[in-house]
């Protein structure tokens, strides 16, 4: 079986992890202080970073430091994962979901333009599937209405927007270290801001809103990464440019098969004009299909031996979590690209450890699981 995502650990990792047992400092210490440092050094020059427990913690301390409260909307996409809304609610606000582009599935500007209201106070543009959401038109909009940006980069470590890097450009951006994203710290998250009051005001969120013991001076959270983690991140850290160019290796090479085969309806993910993509997910559309369509190729996929995923088969907005939102939360009836997209998506594997081999069994496994469904109609 070819695996959907694998996430790449070894004996730097352990020996790491052993080392901080050893040292005995196992919370918010040396390892951490590093970890922030050389993680914006590499992927986010320009800014800096706040370490914490996960990438949620990351959006949601973001975004309260951006001065998101009660009765604020925010503008987000509703074809990411749930964490990206989440967060927003979490700060007492209300998110307000705006559809996609559907060739690069991040949120569309213009989309987001038609849902702000005097109420809106940001924007959180998802770089999703590693691929950039367009910056530059969402600083437009940001300047024209006086709203904050907080970008997802979750799944888009070291992606950039001509040239920028993902992460530089909002006023406080979130990063993910889940196992599966393009690096690990097995679970972890940070936040980059160039903004030094944002970056004091995360750091106090993160640790009860202390920065001298028991001197608490805001209400805060705990949401301190450990050492033994940040170690992990800072070996993977040091991986993560041949990680992301094997992904893109692959991206190529799957673009190539996958084409070479003309299998009926399937449309290869491509990267926009300016925009340099770290294929987090390598996911193909099924033009014309539905769900059932998708949900068969996808099951026949698995009989060949490629794990594939469907991320995401329910668009936000239409989770159970978010059922009691205000209307105000969908400022159209519907969201057309979001739906067609949750309904015809399929991610095939593009982590570092795909072969070329696996390249063509992949291609191959594909053409025959759709054909196999009578073509993608
Ligand atoms: C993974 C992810 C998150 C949340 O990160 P965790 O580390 O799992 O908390 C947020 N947004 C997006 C788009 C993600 O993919």
């Amino acid at each position: 079986m070819i695996p959907v995502a694998a996430p790449q650990l070894g004996a730097e990792e352990q020996a790491a992890v052993a080392a901080v047992l050893a040292g005995g400092n196992l919370v918010q210490g040396p390892e951490v202080a590093a970890f922030e440092a050389e993680f914006c050094a590499e992927v986010v020059p320009g800014t800096r970073g706040i370490a914490v427990n996960s990438g949620t913690s990351a959006l949601h301390v973001a975004l309260l430091a951006a001065g998101i409260g009660t009765g604020d909307e925010v503008v987000v996409p509703s074809f990411t994962f749930a964490a990206t809304a989440n967060a927003v609610r979490l700060c007492g606000a209300v998110p307000v979901f705006a559809d996609i582009d559907p060739v690069s599935f991040c949120l569309d500007p213009r989309a987001a333009a038609e849902a702000v209201t005097a109420r809106t106070r940001a924007v959180v543009p998802v770089h999703l599937f590693g691929h950039p959401a367009d910056l530059d038109a969402f600083e437009a909009l940001a300047a024209e209405h006086d709203l904050r940006i907080v970008e997802d980069a979750a799944q888009a470590h070291g992606a950039h927007w001509r040239g920028r890097a993902v992460g530089a450009v909002g006023d406080a951006s979130a990063f993910s270290f889940y196992p599966t994203k393009n690096m690990t710290s097995g679970e972890g998250g940070m936040v980059t801001t160039a903004s030094p009051v944002i970056e004091r005001t995360c750091r106090l969120l993160r640790n009860q809103g202390m920065e001298q013991r028991y001197r608490n001076e805001i209400v805060g959270l705990n949401y301190r990464m450990t050492d033994l983690h940040a170690a992990i991140g800072r070996v993977q850290l040091r991986r993560l440019a041949g990680f992301t160019a094997a992904r893109r290796r692959t991206a190529e090479r799957l673009g190539a098969a996958i084409t070479a085969r003309a299998t009926p309806g399937v449309v290869v993910p491509t990267a926009a004009a300016g925009a340099e993509p770290v294929w987090h997910q390598y996911t193909v559309r099924l033009s014309d299909a539905g769900a059932e369509v998708r949900d068969a190729v996808l099951e026949g996929l698995g009989r060949r031996g490629v794990g594939a995923g469907v991320y995401y088969p329910v668009p936000v907005h239409r989770l159970p979590a978010h059922a009691d939102l205000p209307a105000s939360a969908l400022r159209s009836d519907s969201l057309p690209h979001t739906d067609l997209a949750a309904s015809q998506v399929l991610a095939l594997p593009v982590h570092p450890a795909v072969t070329e081999a696996d390249v063509e069994v992949i291609a191959d496994a594909l053409d025959a699981a759709v054909r196999e469904v009578g073509g993608s109609a």
